[in-house]
């Protein structure tokens, strides 16, 4: 049951453009992983189950930078760097007839992280034959560099090679195009936007928030974070507002300047 106020916003949703979501871990279970950027199985199945039932049809990222309409109220689900417990979020997707797209560390498929990043999960990432059987199943495949690095902080040749050679080592492991990127730690500036312009990417997703194509650039969309505490309604209500920061007060906040500027019609808010 969607609260009033999650009801309200979801009612006007989706008609500013698509938005993107962006997920990192998923932990069996139902409680609370500590990691702010894992959510457990059972919240992750709960917020598919509310875009699927509020009318969100999801796309790829490789589709947003396509020409072909989009749906009014589409969103793009990713999963940056490939943990191995993902394989539970392909099952939970293809269940529901969903799908997503997964950004990979090229230079360490299969094997544990080589980069660091305290309080993330234990074991391997996705492995070649994974990545295989999820794009067989409609998920796209994009690159998150080779080794994971500051793309700001690289010269020109090391950001041409975690650019060019990730691409070209997930085509080799996919056996099919590769041409998404999701900037790693989100950093990125406008010589990172031309290197993966040269090195052959369509699309390339940030940590900006806000409506996914709201810049009209597709190497620079914009995405939203799902945090290991979101519910099923901040969910909601980030992707009606396409914005981090949909917790209820705040919201309540903006909605009474929002109707001090206009008379609500009787009975359509709570
Ligand atoms: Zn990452």
């Amino acid at each position: 049951m969607t609260d009033p106020l999650t009801s309200w916003l979801q009612r006007g949703a989706g008609h500013q453009g698509p938005v993107a979501l962006m997920y990192h871990s998923v932990r069996r279970g139902s409680g609370r992983p500590d990691w702010p950027w894992a959510v457990s199985r059972a919240r992750l199945r709960d917020q598919l189950d509310a875009l699927r039932d509020h009318g969100w049809h999801t796309v790829t990222v490789a589709e947003l930078a396509g020409t072909a309409p989009l749906p009014a109220r589409a969103v793009a689900i990713t999963f940056d760097d490939g943990y191995v417990d993902n394989l539970d979020a392909v099952e939970d997707l293809a269940e529901r007839g969903q799908r997503a797209s997964w950004f990979i560390v090229s230079g360490s498929i299969g094997r544990m992280p080589a980069w660091s990043d305290p309080g993330r999960p234990d074991g391997r990432l996705l492995s070649a034959a994974e990545l295989r059987d999820m794009t067989a199943a409609g998920m796209c495949i994009g690159s998150h560099t080779v080794t994971h690095p500051r793309l700001t902080e690289l010269a020109d040749a090391d950001l041409e090679r975690e650019l060019s050679g990730s691409r070209d080592m997930l085509q080799q492991a996919v056996g099919d195009a590769v041409d998404t990127l999701a900037y790693p730690y989100g950093l990125w500036d406008e010589r990172c936007v031309a290197a993966a312009r040269a090195a052959g990417y369509r699309a390339a997703i940030t940590t900006r928030t806000g409506w996914a194509l709201r810049d009209g650039d597709a190497l620079r969309i914009r995405r939203l974070t799902v945090f290991n505490e979101d519910t099923t309604a901040s969910v909601l209500r980030k992707v009606a507002l396409a914005t981090n920061d949909a917790g209820t007060g705040r919201l309540l906040g903006r909605m009474l300047r929002q109707l001090g500027r206009r008379i609500l019609p009787a009975g359509s808010a709570a």
